[in-house]
Protein backbone atom coordinates (compact mmCIF):
# COMPACT_ATOMS: atom_id res chain seq x y z
CA UNK A 1 0.00 0.00 0.00
CA UNK A 2 1.10 3.39 -0.51
CA UNK A 3 -0.13 6.40 1.50
CA UNK A 4 0.62 10.24 1.95
CA UNK A 5 0.96 11.56 5.38
CA UNK A 6 1.16 15.48 6.26
CA UNK A 7 3.29 15.67 9.29
CA UNK A 8 2.61 18.38 11.28
CA UNK A 9 5.44 18.95 13.65
CA UNK A 10 3.70 22.50 14.89
CA UNK A 11 5.66 24.35 18.27
CA UNK A 12 7.67 23.58 21.30
CA UNK A 13 8.59 19.18 21.40
CA UNK A 14 6.20 18.86 18.12
CA UNK A 15 8.69 18.41 15.73
CA UNK A 16 10.87 16.48 17.95
CA UNK A 17 8.36 13.42 18.75
CA UNK A 18 7.09 13.48 14.69
CA UNK A 19 10.43 13.05 13.76
CA UNK A 20 10.70 9.80 15.85
CA UNK A 21 7.25 8.61 14.85
CA UNK A 22 8.25 9.17 11.61
CA UNK A 23 11.27 7.06 12.07
CA UNK A 24 9.32 4.15 13.37
CA UNK A 25 6.83 3.95 10.56
CA UNK A 26 9.72 4.08 8.14
CA UNK A 27 10.74 0.67 10.10
CA UNK A 28 7.47 -0.62 9.58
CA UNK A 29 7.65 0.29 5.92
CA UNK A 30 11.22 -1.89 5.85
CA UNK A 31 9.29 -4.60 6.75
CA UNK A 32 6.21 -4.74 5.34
CA UNK A 33 6.76 -3.44 2.02
CA UNK A 34 4.29 -0.19 2.20
CA UNK A 35 5.50 3.17 1.31
CA UNK A 36 4.75 6.22 3.40
CA UNK A 37 5.43 9.80 1.85
CA UNK A 38 5.08 12.90 3.72
CA UNK A 39 4.32 16.53 3.64
CA UNK A 40 5.66 18.73 6.41
CA UNK A 41 3.55 21.42 6.64
CA UNK A 42 3.37 24.47 9.42
CA UNK A 43 0.86 25.02 12.02
CA UNK A 44 -0.33 27.01 15.55
CA UNK A 45 2.63 29.60 16.33
CA UNK A 46 5.55 28.61 13.88
CA UNK A 47 2.75 29.04 10.49
CA UNK A 48 1.46 32.54 12.61
CA UNK A 49 5.40 33.42 12.98
CA UNK A 50 5.64 32.67 8.70
CA UNK A 51 2.12 33.18 7.65
CA UNK A 52 0.41 35.26 10.17
CA UNK A 53 -1.92 33.11 10.35
CA UNK A 54 -2.16 29.78 12.79
CA UNK A 55 -3.17 27.60 9.53
CA UNK A 56 -3.55 28.82 6.01
CA UNK A 57 -6.42 27.84 3.55
CA UNK A 58 -3.96 26.07 1.04
CA UNK A 59 -2.44 24.19 4.37
CA UNK A 60 -5.95 23.19 4.92
CA UNK A 61 -6.25 22.08 0.97
CA UNK A 62 -3.79 19.92 1.66
CA UNK A 63 -5.08 17.98 4.46
CA UNK A 64 -8.11 17.49 2.89
CA UNK A 65 -6.23 15.35 -0.23
CA UNK A 66 -4.04 13.20 1.91
CA UNK A 67 -4.50 10.06 3.34
CA UNK A 68 -3.85 10.78 6.87
CA UNK A 69 -2.63 13.64 9.31
CA UNK A 70 0.30 13.35 12.41
CA UNK A 71 0.35 15.99 14.47
CA UNK A 72 2.79 17.19 17.22
CA UNK A 73 1.74 19.71 19.11
CA UNK A 74 1.19 23.70 18.87
CA UNK A 75 0.93 26.73 21.21
CA UNK A 76 3.52 28.31 23.49
CA UNK A 77 4.03 31.33 25.51
CA UNK A 78 5.28 33.09 22.04
CA UNK A 79 1.94 33.07 21.07
CA UNK A 80 -0.17 33.64 24.01
CA UNK A 81 -0.37 37.34 23.84
CA UNK A 82 -1.70 37.05 19.93
CA UNK A 83 -5.52 38.02 19.56
CA UNK A 84 -7.91 35.09 20.14
CA UNK A 85 -8.57 34.76 16.32
CA UNK A 86 -5.12 34.03 15.61
CA UNK A 87 -3.47 31.98 18.30
CA UNK A 88 -2.25 28.67 17.82
CA UNK A 89 -5.27 26.31 19.17
CA UNK A 90 -7.86 28.15 16.42
CA UNK A 91 -6.34 25.91 14.11
CA UNK A 92 -7.06 22.58 15.41
CA UNK A 93 -10.37 23.98 15.93
CA UNK A 94 -10.35 24.62 11.86
CA UNK A 95 -8.75 21.78 11.05
CA UNK A 96 -11.45 19.67 13.14
CA UNK A 97 -14.16 21.50 11.95
CA UNK A 98 -12.87 21.41 7.95
CA UNK A 99 -12.00 17.90 8.16
CA UNK A 100 -15.21 16.91 9.76
CA UNK A 101 -13.63 14.92 12.55
CA UNK A 102 -15.89 14.41 14.85
CA UNK A 103 -14.63 11.18 17.30
CA UNK A 104 -11.72 11.25 19.11
CA UNK A 105 -10.37 8.10 20.82
CA UNK A 106 -8.52 8.12 23.57
CA UNK A 107 -7.28 4.63 24.61
CA UNK A 108 -5.41 4.67 27.92
CA UNK A 109 -3.11 1.88 28.66
CA UNK A 110 -1.54 1.11 31.65
CA UNK A 111 2.47 -0.18 30.76
CA UNK A 112 2.64 -2.74 33.87
CA UNK A 113 6.30 -1.27 33.68
CA UNK A 114 4.98 1.89 34.90
CA UNK A 115 2.15 0.86 36.80
CA UNK A 116 4.18 2.85 39.64
CA UNK A 117 3.00 6.32 38.39
CA UNK A 118 -0.56 5.83 38.50
CA UNK A 119 -2.61 7.92 41.00
CA UNK A 120 -4.43 4.75 41.80
CA UNK A 121 -3.94 1.82 44.54
CA UNK A 122 -2.14 -1.46 43.67
CA UNK A 123 -4.88 -3.36 44.41
CA UNK A 124 -7.21 -1.31 42.09
CA UNK A 125 -4.92 -1.99 39.22
CA UNK A 126 -5.09 -5.58 39.52
CA UNK A 127 -7.02 -6.27 36.68
CA UNK A 128 -4.82 -3.45 34.65
CA UNK A 129 -6.29 -0.50 32.63
CA UNK A 130 -6.40 -0.80 28.69
CA UNK A 131 -9.84 1.24 28.18
CA UNK A 132 -11.01 3.45 24.93
CA UNK A 133 -12.54 6.44 25.66
CA UNK A 134 -14.55 7.72 22.43
CA UNK A 135 -15.65 11.17 22.48
CA UNK A 136 -18.66 13.30 20.06
CA UNK A 137 -16.24 16.04 18.92
CA UNK A 138 -18.40 18.81 16.99
CA UNK A 139 -21.63 18.94 18.64
CA UNK A 140 -23.41 19.07 21.79
CA UNK A 141 -23.16 21.51 24.80
CA UNK A 142 -19.68 23.38 23.27
CA UNK A 143 -21.56 24.06 19.78
CA UNK A 144 -24.94 24.71 20.69
CA UNK A 145 -26.37 27.74 20.97
CA UNK A 146 -25.41 29.82 23.88
CA UNK A 147 -25.99 33.74 25.50
CA UNK A 148 -25.84 36.10 28.23
CA UNK A 149 -28.60 38.71 28.91
CA UNK A 150 -30.05 40.44 31.44
CA UNK A 151 -33.22 39.49 33.10
CA UNK A 152 -34.97 41.25 35.50
CA UNK A 153 -31.76 43.26 36.66
CA UNK A 154 -29.71 40.01 36.78
CA UNK A 155 -27.26 38.49 34.57
CA UNK A 156 -28.11 35.05 33.14
CA UNK A 157 -25.80 32.62 30.83
CA UNK A 158 -27.05 29.52 28.93
CA UNK A 159 -25.63 27.22 26.71
CA UNK A 160 -27.70 24.53 24.92
CA UNK A 161 -26.97 21.20 24.59
CA UNK A 162 -27.85 19.59 21.37
CA UNK A 163 -27.96 16.31 19.50
CA UNK A 164 -29.91 15.16 16.45
CA UNK A 165 -30.29 11.30 15.66
CA UNK A 166 -28.08 11.28 13.01
CA UNK A 167 -24.79 12.80 15.03
CA UNK A 168 -25.29 10.38 17.90
CA UNK A 169 -25.94 7.38 15.23
CA UNK A 170 -22.27 8.34 13.53
CA UNK A 171 -20.24 8.36 16.72
CA UNK A 172 -21.77 5.09 18.05
CA UNK A 173 -21.25 3.49 14.56
CA UNK A 174 -17.21 4.48 15.61
CA UNK A 175 -17.70 3.16 18.83
CA UNK A 176 -19.23 -0.21 18.29
CA UNK A 177 -16.66 -0.78 14.93
CA UNK A 178 -13.76 0.22 17.54
CA UNK A 179 -15.41 -2.59 20.34
CA UNK A 180 -14.93 -4.87 16.95
CA UNK A 181 -11.46 -4.38 17.07
CA UNK A 182 -10.86 -5.06 20.52
CA UNK A 183 -12.30 -6.55 23.22
CA UNK A 184 -16.02 -6.52 22.23
CA UNK A 185 -17.68 -4.86 24.93
CA UNK A 186 -19.37 -0.88 24.82
CA UNK A 187 -20.16 1.06 27.93
CA UNK A 188 -22.54 4.14 26.95
CA UNK A 189 -22.12 6.80 29.15
CA UNK A 190 -25.12 9.46 29.22
CA UNK A 191 -27.43 11.32 31.70
CA UNK A 192 -30.93 9.54 30.48
CA UNK A 193 -32.12 10.08 33.96
CA UNK A 194 -32.09 13.38 33.33
CA UNK A 195 -31.41 14.99 30.09
CA UNK A 196 -33.77 15.23 26.96
CA UNK A 197 -30.33 14.93 24.87
CA UNK A 198 -29.45 11.80 26.62
CA UNK A 199 -32.81 10.18 26.43
CA UNK A 200 -32.33 10.48 22.66
CA UNK A 201 -28.09 9.47 23.02
CA UNK A 202 -29.93 6.25 24.74
CA UNK A 203 -32.41 5.77 22.24
CA UNK A 204 -30.12 5.84 19.20
CA UNK A 205 -27.58 3.40 20.81
CA UNK A 206 -30.03 0.66 21.87
CA UNK A 207 -31.44 0.68 18.47
CA UNK A 208 -27.48 0.47 16.79
CA UNK A 209 -26.67 -2.27 19.50
CA UNK A 210 -29.46 -4.41 17.71
CA UNK A 211 -26.47 -4.67 14.59
CA UNK A 212 -24.01 -5.16 17.02
CA UNK A 213 -24.68 -8.17 18.78
CA UNK A 214 -21.20 -9.65 18.70
CA UNK A 215 -20.63 -6.56 20.74
CA UNK A 216 -21.68 -6.43 24.92
CA UNK A 217 -23.58 -3.43 25.32
CA UNK A 218 -24.12 -1.49 28.16
CA UNK A 219 -25.31 2.17 29.85
CA UNK A 220 -23.92 4.25 32.40
CA UNK A 221 -24.55 7.31 34.16
CA UNK A 222 -21.54 10.04 33.67
CA UNK A 223 -22.24 10.33 37.50
CA UNK A 224 -21.69 6.43 37.70
CA UNK A 225 -18.46 6.28 35.39
CA UNK A 226 -16.69 9.17 36.93
CA UNK A 227 -16.71 6.89 40.02
CA UNK A 228 -16.13 3.55 38.20
CA UNK A 229 -13.18 4.76 36.36
CA UNK A 230 -11.51 5.15 39.38
CA UNK A 231 -12.91 2.35 41.11
CA UNK A 232 -12.67 -0.59 38.88
CA UNK A 233 -11.08 0.95 35.67
CA UNK A 234 -9.92 -2.93 34.46
CA UNK A 235 -13.88 -3.27 33.84
CA UNK A 236 -14.10 -1.04 30.47
CA UNK A 237 -12.62 -1.64 26.97
CA UNK A 238 -15.01 0.82 25.11
CA UNK A 239 -16.52 3.66 26.39
CA UNK A 240 -18.87 6.38 24.14
CA UNK A 241 -19.97 9.45 25.19
CA UNK A 242 -21.34 13.00 24.49
CA UNK A 243 -18.61 16.10 23.80
CA UNK A 244 -18.49 17.58 27.19
CA UNK A 245 -19.07 14.13 29.05
CA UNK A 246 -16.18 12.96 27.51
CA UNK A 247 -14.17 16.49 27.79
CA UNK A 248 -14.01 15.25 31.65
CA UNK A 249 -13.93 11.55 31.09
CA UNK A 250 -11.16 11.51 29.05
CA UNK A 251 -9.08 14.08 31.07
CA UNK A 252 -9.86 11.30 33.94
CA UNK A 253 -9.07 8.24 32.52
CA UNK A 254 -5.96 9.53 30.74
CA UNK A 255 -4.36 10.55 33.89
CA UNK A 256 -5.45 7.05 35.41
CA UNK A 257 -1.63 5.46 33.68
CA UNK A 258 0.23 8.74 35.22
CA UNK A 259 2.21 9.09 32.44
CA UNK A 260 1.12 11.94 29.75
CA UNK A 261 4.08 11.36 27.43
CA UNK A 262 2.68 8.19 26.65
CA UNK A 263 -0.60 8.80 25.62
CA UNK A 264 -2.00 8.73 21.84
CA UNK A 265 -5.07 9.96 19.99
CA UNK A 266 -6.92 9.88 17.43
CA UNK A 267 -9.26 12.24 15.59
CA UNK A 268 -11.62 10.59 12.99
CA UNK A 269 -14.02 11.69 10.49
CA UNK A 270 -16.02 8.14 9.34
CA UNK A 271 -13.97 7.73 6.48
CA UNK A 272 -10.51 6.62 6.39
CA UNK A 273 -8.62 10.46 6.87
CA UNK A 274 -8.13 11.12 10.17
CA UNK A 275 -5.63 12.95 12.42
CA UNK A 276 -3.20 11.42 15.16
CA UNK A 277 -1.70 13.07 18.06
CA UNK A 278 -0.44 12.82 21.34
CA UNK A 279 -2.64 14.12 24.60
CA UNK A 280 -0.18 16.42 25.80
CA UNK A 281 1.09 19.95 24.46
CA UNK A 282 4.29 21.56 23.21
CA UNK A 283 5.98 21.45 26.52
CA UNK A 284 7.92 24.72 25.99
CA UNK A 285 9.66 24.06 29.23
CA UNK A 286 11.91 21.03 27.79
CA UNK A 287 11.46 21.95 24.05
CA UNK A 288 14.76 21.63 21.61
CA UNK A 289 16.57 19.67 24.38
CA UNK A 290 15.98 15.80 23.12
CA UNK A 291 14.53 14.93 26.60
CA UNK A 292 11.04 14.79 25.58
CA UNK A 293 9.16 11.10 25.70
CA UNK A 294 8.14 10.40 21.66
CA UNK A 295 6.57 7.32 22.71
CA UNK A 296 2.73 8.69 22.52
CA UNK A 297 3.24 10.23 19.19
CA UNK A 298 4.53 6.60 17.95
CA UNK A 299 1.81 5.30 19.56
CA UNK A 300 -0.67 7.67 17.82
CA UNK A 301 1.32 6.85 14.45
CA UNK A 302 0.21 3.32 15.42
CA UNK A 303 -3.32 4.33 15.98
CA UNK A 304 -3.23 6.06 12.15
CA UNK A 305 -2.10 2.49 10.62
CA UNK A 306 -5.23 0.40 12.26
CA UNK A 307 -7.79 3.19 12.41
CA UNK A 308 -7.05 5.22 8.75
CA UNK A 309 -4.71 2.14 6.89
CA UNK A 310 -6.67 -0.92 8.31
CA UNK A 311 -2.61 -2.28 9.14
CA UNK A 312 -3.73 -4.48 12.11
CA UNK A 313 -0.38 -6.27 11.97
CA UNK A 314 1.72 -3.52 11.67
CA UNK A 315 0.07 -1.14 14.58
CA UNK A 316 0.30 -4.11 16.94
CA UNK A 317 4.13 -4.48 15.95
CA UNK A 318 4.66 -0.40 16.93
CA UNK A 319 2.90 -1.45 20.28
CA UNK A 320 4.44 -4.45 20.91
CA UNK A 321 8.04 -2.71 20.24
CA UNK A 322 7.43 0.06 22.75
CA UNK A 323 6.24 -2.55 24.99
CA UNK A 324 9.21 -4.59 24.33
CA UNK A 325 11.47 -1.23 24.69
CA UNK A 326 10.23 -0.43 28.36
CA UNK A 327 10.61 -4.31 29.46
CA UNK A 328 14.41 -3.39 28.55
CA UNK A 329 14.10 -1.15 31.23
CA UNK A 330 14.34 2.02 28.61
CA UNK A 331 12.98 5.44 30.35
CA UNK A 332 12.90 8.40 28.75
CA UNK A 333 13.47 11.66 31.26
CA UNK A 334 9.47 12.13 32.61
CA UNK A 335 9.31 8.12 33.47
CA UNK A 336 12.16 7.70 35.90
CA UNK A 337 13.39 9.37 38.89
CA UNK A 338 16.98 8.43 38.01
CA UNK A 339 18.46 11.82 36.58
CA UNK A 340 21.35 9.94 35.32
CA UNK A 341 19.64 7.48 33.76
CA UNK A 342 17.25 7.43 30.75
CA UNK A 343 17.36 8.00 27.17
CA UNK A 344 16.76 10.72 24.96
CA UNK A 345 13.86 11.32 22.40
CA UNK A 346 16.18 10.43 19.50
CA UNK A 347 17.59 7.48 21.34
CA UNK A 348 13.97 6.39 21.97
CA UNK A 349 12.72 6.39 18.71
CA UNK A 350 15.52 4.43 17.11
CA UNK A 351 15.03 1.97 20.03
CA UNK A 352 11.65 1.21 18.97
CA UNK A 353 12.24 1.56 15.29
CA UNK A 354 15.24 -0.93 15.91
CA UNK A 355 12.48 -3.17 17.35
CA UNK A 356 11.06 -3.43 13.76
CA UNK A 357 13.38 -4.38 11.77
P1 LIG B 1 1.94 20.31 28.21
O1 LIG B 1 1.23 19.02 28.00
O2 LIG B 1 2.64 20.87 27.05
O3 LIG B 1 3.00 20.12 29.39
C1 LIG B 1 2.63 19.77 30.72
C2 LIG B 1 3.86 19.15 31.44
O4 LIG B 1 4.08 17.85 30.90
C3 LIG B 1 5.16 19.95 31.19
O5 LIG B 1 5.94 19.88 32.35
C4 LIG B 1 5.85 19.20 30.09
O6 LIG B 1 7.25 19.29 30.10
C5 LIG B 1 5.38 17.76 30.34
N1 LIG B 1 5.28 16.99 29.09
C6 LIG B 1 4.31 17.10 28.14
N2 LIG B 1 4.56 16.27 27.13
C7 LIG B 1 5.70 15.62 27.44
C8 LIG B 1 6.47 14.65 26.77
N3 LIG B 1 6.14 14.15 25.57
N4 LIG B 1 7.61 14.21 27.36
C9 LIG B 1 7.98 14.67 28.57
N5 LIG B 1 7.29 15.59 29.24
C10 LIG B 1 6.15 16.08 28.68
O7 LIG B 1 0.85 21.32 28.78
P2 LIG B 1 1.00 22.90 29.06
O8 LIG B 1 2.34 23.21 29.64
O9 LIG B 1 -0.21 23.25 29.81
O10 LIG B 1 0.86 23.58 27.63
C11 LIG B 1 1.98 24.03 26.85
C12 LIG B 1 1.46 24.56 25.54
O11 LIG B 1 0.84 23.49 24.80
C13 LIG B 1 0.37 25.63 25.70
O12 LIG B 1 0.61 26.64 24.75
C14 LIG B 1 -0.93 24.90 25.40
O13 LIG B 1 -1.91 25.75 24.89
C15 LIG B 1 -0.46 23.91 24.37
N6 LIG B 1 -1.30 22.71 24.24
C16 LIG B 1 -1.42 22.19 22.99
C17 LIG B 1 -2.16 21.04 22.79
C18 LIG B 1 -2.25 20.48 21.39
O14 LIG B 1 -1.53 20.91 20.53
N7 LIG B 1 -3.12 19.52 21.14
C19 LIG B 1 -2.72 20.37 23.89
C20 LIG B 1 -2.53 20.90 25.17
C21 LIG B 1 -1.80 22.07 25.33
Amino acid sequence: MEKHIVVLGGDGIGPEITTEAVKVLDAVTCRSGHKFTYEYLKIGGCSIDEYGVPITEDNLKRLKECDSVLLGAVGGPKWDGCPSEIRPEKALLKVRKELNLFANLRPSRLFQQLSGASPLKEEVLENGIDLMMVRELTGGIYFGERCTKTVDGEEVAQDVMKYSHHEIERIGRVAFEAARKRNRKLTSVDKANVLDSSKLWRKVMHQLSKEYEDVTYEDMLVDNAAMQLVRNPGQFDVVVTENMFGDILSDESSMLTGSIGMMPSASLSGNTLGMYEPIHGSAPDIAGKNIANPLGTILSAAMMLRYSFSMTEEADAIEKAVNTVLNQGYRTADLTKDPNNYVRTKEMGSLVAEQLK
